[in-house]
């Protein structure tokens, strides 16, 4: 319904709100899809339970291409390291065109699983047509336009990624394509946050790729760039992934990862460290200090045999962390979660391996930190459902069987525990729903 103010309302029986389950809500939404007011409903309300859309803090969308194509093991040590170089050949064949539709594909198979903000970390900047000096802006723009045509709010990290490894090693030639000098990062940045057709749902933040593939002075430049441009601007980069990469560092700085960025950069809220899965203690406290994010992929990070992020540890400490669907072999929000779950309670041994009171289930806490989480990494108003966010909205069906004759806590834990995208009915970004299941 449009009132003359041109706001309309949605309504819905329970809404998620950062403060937990509220019933027989109504939501006033303006034309730029902002929320303006929550209140209660006046009239019976037309949806059963409304949440928050779920941010999408880490993906390559083009990686999604390598689903079900890598799960053969030819030696007995294939590891991460195996597994990227078949990610290199798939990169190497991408075009303009291919990385639009494969994008456009996923971001509408990730709406319907309940995100509804991707922060995509995008470093495949043309491989087939490189003497195309437009080609980082292409293949960039095609993203954004994979983004607008499905609805998918999107903050484009685009990546820069130079060396081979750490002690400025050239990169490969099957890296070629992901290569860009630090002048002409800065001016695709510049291009795609002055120039290139965005929408209201668009934003560009900044991405050096990890401390293996870009130097200091490269990342010193970027740091630069933003403070003079776009101080609030997202800066997003892969750290302490795997064992070797943390060996690799200490020999090259003589620190480990997470450390030598906190002591060379001072890294502020607005930073997100994705993975951080080996830290140590001190690394650990520090990154919480500074209410730096974590950005979690748990069904990657246990696809490429990474390793286990201590999170309840990390939440107990006061940490904020928030889910990617990085190689996009999952895109279901409540697989991320309840997997991350499972790990804690398989390694600690109990059923509450977050020690958290019963005032709520473990499911709706856990669900609205990584709203909060994704909503400082993606430097957007969203994940909220309150005055002045965007009104990126999921909705749980009311005749679903998983979901018949629960309060919205227990239906939302079965959704998290049990469920799959059929729990979903509808999901809006802006206010508008993006698609209809029922
Ligand atoms: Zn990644």
């Amino acid at each position: 319904m449009i009132d003359s103010a041109g706001l309309h309302t949605l309504s819905a029986e329970w809404m998620l709100l950062p403060n937990g389950w509220h019933q027989h809500m109504e939501l006033s939404i303006d034309k730029d899809g902002l929320i303006v007011s929550v209140g209660p409903a006046i009239t019976p309300p037309d949806l059963p339970i409304c949440i928050p859309g779920m941010i999408n803090l880490h993906s390559h969308a083009f990686q999604r291409h390598l689903v079900g194509r890598t799960q053969r093991f030819s030696r007995p040590e294939d590891d991460f390291w195996s597994w990227r170089s078949r990610m290199y050949s798939e990169a190497a064949a991408l075009t303009t065109d291919s990385q639009f539709k494969g994008a456009q594909r996923l971001y509408a198979d990730m709406l319907s699983h309940g995100y509804t903000t991707v922060c995509e970390f995008h470093y495949t900047h043309g491989a087939v047509q490189r003497d195309n000096a437009e080609i980082p802006v292409l293949m960039a723009e095609s993203l954004l336009r994979a983004s607008e045509s499905t609805g998918m709010r999107m903050m484009l990290l685009p990546v820069l990624y130079q060396q081979a490894g750490f002690g400025e090693q050239p990169l490969a030639p099957e890296q070629r394509s992901f290569g860009l000098d630090t002048q002409v990062y800065l001016r695709l940045i510049e291009h795609l946050r002055d120039e290139s057709p965005r929408s209201p749902l668009q934003s560009i933040g900044y991405a050096p790729h990890s401390l293996r593939a870009v130097g200091l002075d490269s990342i010193r430049a970027v740091i630069d760039h933003r403070a003079d441009t776009a101080p609030h601007a997202p800066v997003h980069i892969h750290i302490a992934e795997q064992v070797r990469e943390v060996n690799e560092c200490i020999l090259a700085h003589r620190k480990r990862p997470v450390e030598w960025l906190l002591d060379a950069f001072e890294p502020d809220s607005s930073w997100c460290l994705i993975h951080a899965t080996h830290m140590s203690d001190p690394e650990r406290r520090q990154l919480i200090e500074r209410q730096i994010t974590v950005g979690l992929c748990p069904t990657t990070e246990a696809d490429l045999g990474d390793g286990f992020f201590p999170l309840s540890r990390f939440i107990s400490e006061g940490g904020t962390w928030g889910i990617g669907s990085d190689s996009n072999l999952c895109v279901d929000p409540f697989q991320e979660i309840r997997l991350m779950d499972w790990q804690q309670r398989l390694s600690s041994r109990r059923r509450n391996a977050f020690k958290m009171d019963a005032l709520l289930s473990v499911a709706t806490r856990l669900y609205l930190q990584a709203c909060e989480g994704g909503r400082r990494a993606s430097g957007m108003a969203v994940g909220r459902i309150e005055e002045g966010s965007s009104a990126d909205l999921v909705v749980l069906s009311d005749h679903h069987p998983l979901l018949d004759a629960r309060t919205p806590d227990d239906a939302l834990a079965a959704c998290m525990y049990s469920g799959d995208k059929s729990v979903i009915s509808q999901v809006y970004t802006s206010g508008r729903p993006r698609l209809q299941t029922t």
